[in-house]
């Protein structure tokens, strides 16, 4: 891209780049127009200027299907078409630089993934919009994969508390079925052993009173 049309392209992404016209105070429209005249060499037709470039690169980048069915005004001028709109007339000659870097190869515009500006650049790699949005986007996509990874941490951490629980849980059981063990093959308590006695006592004193009677 020669340098006017790297201008013109990060007019167009700019421009682009704002989602409600309506929303821009009559000075910053000014200073639009005038960087789009010191760039285009007219006063370009403002309200075109904001909606165009929107129109067709935001679908586009979107991946969409654009069909530019607009009565397009050709003139020729120095030797060069120029392609403008037929309601605005020559205000609207920089639809046809638009049209050009449209069908630039590769083509020139991008939209940030993070903060869904348009910007330009022709280098495959450049995602973001700046240092600072690559940055953020990076960091997200950090916590986007680790996302499944701690999912995966907290079911392994769920189950082995599980599992320890069980085992817990049947120690607990286990420790209960030998001490009943133990206490059935154990010497009887002092209490038992005086009921016992005592049992023992009256029985034979019963077979005495029996034998004497
Ligand atoms: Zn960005």
């Amino acid at each position: 891209m020669t340098e006017t049309e790297q201008q013109m392209a990060s007019l167009f992404a700019d421009l682009a780049s704002i989602a409600d016209p309506v929303s821009l105070s009559p000075g910053q429209r000014l200073v639009l127009q005038e960087r789009a005249t010191a760039i285009f060499g007219f006063p370009p037709d403002v309200d075109q200027l904001l909606r165009q470039p929107r129109a067709w690169l935001i679908p586009l980048l979107r991946g969409d299907g654009v069909v530019p069915s607009l009565p397009f005004l050709w003139r020729l001028h120095n030797g060069v078409i120029q392609v403008g709109l037929r309601n605005t007339g020559p205000n609207s000659a920089f639809i046809g630089d638009l049209v050009r870097l449209i069908h630039a190869t590769p083509f020139p515009f991008k939209q940030c993934p993070v903060c869904q500006k348009v910007f330009v650049s022709q280098t495959k790699k450049k995602r973001y919009c700046s240092a600072n949005c690559t940055y953020r986007g990076i960091e997200e996509a950090r916590k986007e994969r680790r996302r499944p990874q701690a999912k995966a941490r907290m079911q392994r951490l769920r189950a082995a508390r599980k599992q320890a629980e069980a085992v817990k849980k049947e120690g607990e059981v286990l420790a209960q079925r030998a001490l009943r063990r133990r206490h059935t093959g154990k010497p009887l308590a002092g209490a038992e052993i005086e009921e016992q006695m005592r049992g023992q006592l009256k029985q034979r004193q019963q077979r005495k009173l029996q034998k004497e009677d």
